[in-house]
């Protein structure tokens, strides 16, 4: 594990080194404030830091004051200990204040210090694992099991930071909702485990058609596309490319080729209305495609739901 000792005095310096590294930490040396800084912030920065209290330029405590605030928010924690000759009370309780983890005195003992880093070792390794489980739990949680795409919400909220993009950026922005045709009938004729394997097979095609993942599974056999910098005039194209790979693909299962169309409702933004007004067009427009005999596009006019155009 990596270790910075920012210290000004080099011959402290050196014997500290020279233990830490005894001890088995990679080190890194500062000799301030600044250059304690720089290498707190820098990525794959050490995770644990000995910090002299004082030093020229800023001292240890606004350094430890000042990585608490860089890492409000992200998520990364860095061991701080603070080392100083002032051992009073109440340097003890400013240095804590500032965000120090521990304190020790100077003259330290070895066997002490070697013992409190590894107490902090074990609290960064306790962070380590904790962030680990947390972007696992988020990562699930923004997934759908079946197809390993973005689930409801999380294509939900892709799509509001694009419209919020799009504002920002002045691009247009698309959606389009897909859905499998006829596809109770796959489950009908050769079971719900055929059914999933179509659902899959149609979420590959849509990818590669895409060449991006800004889709989710909003339901069972539906999806939603995000298409960021997609104008009404691209839709046809886009959405008649995403129709023609599901058409040509098959999903093999138990030794049968089982071939499906889909249906697509595409809206363009009209960089005011809500995100449900937005969808509710496409669905609208998706309606339209079903009752219009299906494996088609179907594009919503800007300003009402009953403009449609074929692709
Ligand atoms: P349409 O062309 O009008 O869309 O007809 P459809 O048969 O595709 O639509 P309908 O809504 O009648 O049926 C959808 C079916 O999808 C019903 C449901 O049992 C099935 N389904 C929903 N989720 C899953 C799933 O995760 N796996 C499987 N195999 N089937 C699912
Ligand atoms: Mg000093
Ligand atoms: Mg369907
Ligand atoms: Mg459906």
């Amino acid at each position: 594990m990596k270790v910075l000792i920012a210290e000004d005095d080099p011959t402290s310096r050196r014997i500290l080194e020279a233990m830490l590294a005894k001890w088995g930490y990679c080190v890194i040396t500062a000799r301030d404030g600044d250059e304690a800084l720089k290498a707190l912030a820098e990525e794959d920065a050490p995770h644990i830091a000995i910090l002299d209290r004082l030093m020229p330029g800023i001292d240890g405590a606004n350094v430890c004051r000042k990585i608490r605030n860089m890492e409000a928010g992200t998520g990364e924690y860095t061991y701080l200990i603070l080392l100083t000759v002032k051992g009073s009370k109440e340097n003890i309780v400013s240095g804590m204040e500032a965000g120090a983890d521990d304190y020790i005195t100077k003259p330290y003992d070895e066997q002490e210090l070697r013992v409190r880093l590894s107490a902090g070792r074990r609290i960064i390794d306790l962070h380590k694992e904790l962030t680990t489980a947390k972007n696992h739990l988020l990562e699930q949680s923004r997934t759908d099991p079946l197809t390993g795409i973005l689930n409801r919400r999380a294509v939900m909220s892709e799509l509001l930071v694009e419209m919020a993009r799009s504002q920002g950026e002045n691009n247009q922005l698309s959606v389009a909702l897909l859905d499998i045709d006829h596809f109770k009938s796959v489950n009908d004729t050769h079971g719900h485990a055929a059914g999933d394997a179509v659902i899959r097979e149609c979420v590959l095609q849509i990818g590669s058609a895409l060449r991006c993942d800004r889709f989710g599974r909003i339901g069972g056999e539906e999806f939603l596309i995000v298409l960021p910098s997609a104008a009404e005039d691209n839709l046809p194209v886009i959405c008649g490319r995403i129709l023609s790979m599901i058409n040509e693909s098959a999903t093999m299962f138990n030794g049968s080729a089982i071939r499906v169309t889909a249906s697509i409702g595409a809206a363009t933004w009209d960089g005011a209305e809500s995100l449900d007004i937005l969808l509710a067009r496409a669905d609208k427009a998706l309606y339209m495609a079903k009752k219009s005999g299906r494996n088609c596009v179907k594009i919503s006019g800007p300003m009402e739901f009953a403009v449609m155009a074929d692709c």
